[in-house]
């Protein structure tokens, strides 16, 4: 019997354990830190052994295949360690997908991937049998063992690609990639993009890689690493043969010669990273060969994802925007540039060594106020100070938002889009959008 140690008792790590149970493995589960008791509750029934607070080398490094939870790094020494001892060290997407032989579509990027994601499981499940999985709701080795679809939409952060081996996506989307969680990657920044590249490592001509042409990061790298793939680009400035561009007011998809033409005015979603993400989301459907209606429809009935510059409430004619999953400066960027009101910016927490010279002009246009939300908030004082009429420093949502409810007027927008992550003031991103729901809610 073969050993599988499963390090982080998570989503991904009891999934993966179900999954290898089923599948005869001895299975382990080892988390450092505590286990949630629904999924304590999940392991006891089924019976696979799990420690908690604790990694039990003995227990660990007689494994014959180590699935490592995306959110343990590289360089913790037990990982290191299993590493020098050759055992193989995969992530749960690797693990789980020699138990499926379904079309999978693997999208990946630094912003939008959630976006993308969930709206090419919108467009698709019109028509396939398929799931959504990777960073999202259930976990993928779960949906392999439960569902067995036929399709799988897959969200897929770099972290789960470091650990990819044998994966071979059919359909590969990389967003964009800027800099983000470049603390992983020993703040190298062509380490990251390579990690991102690995989407399309196991590619054939038979396989397709979706991508950004307006990203000079993704154009550059794939001049100088050629991938196998048939390349799809999309853009919303450059006229583009095989993959997606911008006709006039209409979104063009053409894939060998078969065309589809959307209305980029009727889209659900707005901002342009949005267009973006629905060319990325119907060239997948377009693809799969999913009716040129059905897509149509699905990009103009999408109703967004949570704390994605969601629409909270109107109050007095102001617009209360959520956008709290903007937590580096580029998701912060389309958030501001898609405003088309005087806003209210409620921004911060901890920062990821951003740099904020991108947004000034949308600052300088579009910004009539900066309420400063986290525990240190001197960068954003001395970056922002000099270019609105207010600029104030608050430690909690509730005031935040009192303070800009106090500040906008009809017509404006107060937008949560903090660029920063969240761990300073709250738990986590959904935290963060909850309370300010919450906030306004109770205004
Ligand atoms: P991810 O899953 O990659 O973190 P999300 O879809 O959750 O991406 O979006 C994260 C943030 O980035 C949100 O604030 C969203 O408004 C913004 N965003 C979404 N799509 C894009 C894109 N294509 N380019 C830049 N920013 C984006």
């Amino acid at each position: 019997m073969k050993r599988l140690v499963i390090l982080g008792g998570g989503e991904s790590g009891v999934g993966t354990a179900l999954l290898g149970k089923e599948k005869g493995f001895d299975v382990f589960v080892s988390d450092k830190g505590k286990i949630k008791e629904k999924y304590k509750n999940v392991l006891i029934h089924h019976d696979i052994a799990w420690e908690e607070l604790q990694h039990t080398e003995a227990k660990i490094l007689n494994a014959d295949v180590v699935m490592k939870s995306p959110g343990i790094p590289d360089k913790v020494p037990l990982v290191k360690q299993l590493v020098e001892n050759d055992i193989p060290v995969i992530s749960e997407i690797e693990f789980a997908v020699q138990f499926t032989t379904a079309t999978i579509v693997g999208i990946t990027g630094s912003n939008g991937k959630t976006t993308t994601a969930s709206l090419a499981f919108h467009i698709l499940k019109e028509e396939l049998d398929v799931g959504l999985a990777g960073n999202i709701g259930d976990s993928f080795a779960k949906q392999v063992l439960e569902d067995d679809f036929k399709n799988y939409v897959l969200e897929i952060s770099s972290f789960q690609l470091d650990g990819v081996v044998d994966f071979k996506p059919h359909i590969a989307v990389i967003t964009n990639i800027t800099p983000d969680h470049l603390d992983r990657y020993n703040y190298d920044f062509d380490a990251y993009i390579a990690s991102k590249f690995r989407i399309a490592m196991n590619q054939t001509k038979d396989d397709y890689l979706i991508y950004d042409a307006d990203d000079p990061v993704l154009v550059d790298w794939l001049e100088k690493h050629p991938v196998q793939s048939q390349l799809l680009p999309f853009s919303l400035v450059k006229t583009i043969e095989n993959g997606a561009c911008l006709e006039k007011e209409n979104i063009k998809i053409t894939i060998d010669n078969n065309q589809i033409l959307m209305s980029a005015r009727d889209l659900a979603l707005e901002g342009k990273h949005n267009v973006k993400n629905a060319m990325a989301a119907s060239t997948v459907a377009h693809l799969l060969k999913i009716r040129k209606q059905t897509i149509r429809e699905s990009l103009e009935n999408f109703q967004g994802v949570e704390h994605r510059l969601e629409h909270v409430l109107k109050i007095n004619k102001v617009q209360y925007i959520n956008d709290s999953k903007a937590t580096n400066v580029n998701a912060t960027y389309y958030a501001l540039e898609s405003m088309s009101a005087p806003t209210v910016w409620i921004v911060g927490g901890e920062d990821k060594g951003n740099s904020y010279e991108e947004l000034y002009s949308f600052v300088n246009t579009k910004v009539k106020a900066v309420i400063c939300l986290g525990v240190n908030n001197e960068k954003l004082l001395q970056n922002f100070s000099n270019m609105v009429d207010v600029i104030v420093e608050t430690q909690s949502m509730n005031e935040a938002v009192k303070i800009a409810y106090k500040i906008a007027e009809a017509g404006d927008n107060v937008l949560l889009s903090p660029a920063c992550a969240s761990f300073d003031l709250f738990e986590n991103y959904e935290d963060r959008g909850r309370q300010f729901k919450d906030a306004v809610r109770n205004l």
